[in-house]
C-alpha cells in the first residue's frame, strides 16, 4: 500500500465567525468538511490550518510535512503575511502541490504564482452552474459523468485574467449566460497548481459528493514526484574542454561594426 498523502487544508475561517448564514452551512468552518471529504475518500492524512493561528498554521515544519496544501480565503488576503506567502511559494516551486479554491483566486499567493491579476465577473443570485468536463480523460476527471450540476452557485464569468493553463480540465456554464474556466493546472518549478472554481461559503458546496471526488482526485494529481530545493550552482564540465583563449576580435558584419573602446 502506498504512502498517505499528506493534505493541509487552509481556511480564512472569518466568513464562519463573522457572518450568521456561513456558520449556519458550515458550524465547524469549511475546511472541517472539506477535510472530511478527503479523508473519507482514503489514502490521505489530513490536518487544517486557519489564517488566526500563529503564522497562519503554515509553519515550516507544518509545510514540511504536506504534500498538498488546500486554499481557501475571500474577505481576509490581506492579512495574509507576506513572509508566509513566500514561504508557501517556495515550497510549491520546490514541488509541493497547491489546490486554490473559490475566492482564493484574489490570494496573494496565488497572484504570486500566476503573475496575473487574476480578476474575473461575479454575482451572487443563487444561479445554476453546469461545471463541463472537457478533459474525461485527465486524472482530476476520473470518476466524473459528462458535467456535475450545482443547483445553487456564485457566477465567476470570463474574462478569468490568468495565464493560459497548462491543462484545463473544466468549463462553467452559468444559467444568466457566461462562461469561466473552472478547472485550471499550471507547473510552477517542481510544484503542481489546481484551480477550482465552485466553493462559495453561502452554499453548501464542499458537500457535494461529485465536488468531493474533484478535490481528492486533485490531491491525488498534485502529489509532489520530486521534492528538491531551489539553487544556481556554478558547475564542472562533463567532458574535458581543453584550454581556450578568448577571441576578443569583434564581427564587422552587415549587424555593425566593433565598439569603439576609449
Ligand atoms: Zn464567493
Amino acid at each position: 500500500m502506498s504512502k498517505p498523502i499528506r493534505v493541509t487544508v487552509w481556511n480564512e475561517g472569518r466568513h464562519e465567525k463573522t457572518n450568521a448564514t456561513v456558520r449556519k452551512v458550515y458550524p465547524l468552518g469549511m475546511h472541517t468538511v472539506i477535510a472530511k471529504g478527503l479523508e473519507a475518500a482514503g489514502g490521505f492524512t489530513v490536518r487544517t490550518a486557519t489564517l488566526d493561528e500563529p503564522e497562519h498554521g503554515l509553519t515550516e515544519a507544518v509545510l514540511d510535512q504536506t504534500d498538498v496544501l488546500t486554499w481557501w480565503g475571500h474577505m481576509a488576503h490581506a492579512d495574509v503575511q507576506d513572509a508566509i506567502v513566500q514561504r508557501v511559494q517556495k515550497r510549491v516551486l520546490e514541488g509541493m502541490g497547491l489546490i486554490v479554491l473559490h475566492s482564493g483566486h484574489f490570494s496573494k499567493i496565488f497572484r504570486a504564482l500566476m503573475g496575473t491579476n487574476c480578476s474575473l465577473k461575479w454575482r451572487e443570485v443563487a444561479e445554476k452552474e453546469r461545471l463541463w468536463v472537457i478533459e474525461p480523460s485527465h486524472p482530476i476527471a476520473e470518476g466524473l459523468g459528462e458535467y456535475v450540476e450545482l443547483p445553487n452557485t456564485e457566477m465567476y464569468g470570463e474574462r478569468f485574467d490568468i495565464p493560459t493553463p497548462d491543462e484545463l480540465v473544466f468549463i462553467s456554464w452559468f444559467e444568466g449566460g457566461e462562461v469561466f474556466r473552472s478547472g485550471c493546472c499550471w507547473r510552477r518549478g517542481h510544484g503542481r497548481v489546481f484551480y477550482f472554481r465552485p466553493g462559495h461559503e453561502t452554499y453548501p458546496i464542499y458537500y457535494n459528493p461529485e465536488i468531493q471526488r474533484i478535490l481528492a482526485n486533485a490531491a491525488r494529481w498534485a502529489t509532489p514526484r520530486l521534492i528538491k530545493a531551489d539553487n544556481c550552482p556554478n558547475t564542472k564540465a562533463f567532458e574535458a574542454i581543453p584550454p581556450r583563449t578568448v577571441d576578443m576580435t569583434f564581427s564587422t558584419g552587415s549587424c555593425g561594426s566593433a565598439p569603439v573602446v576609449s
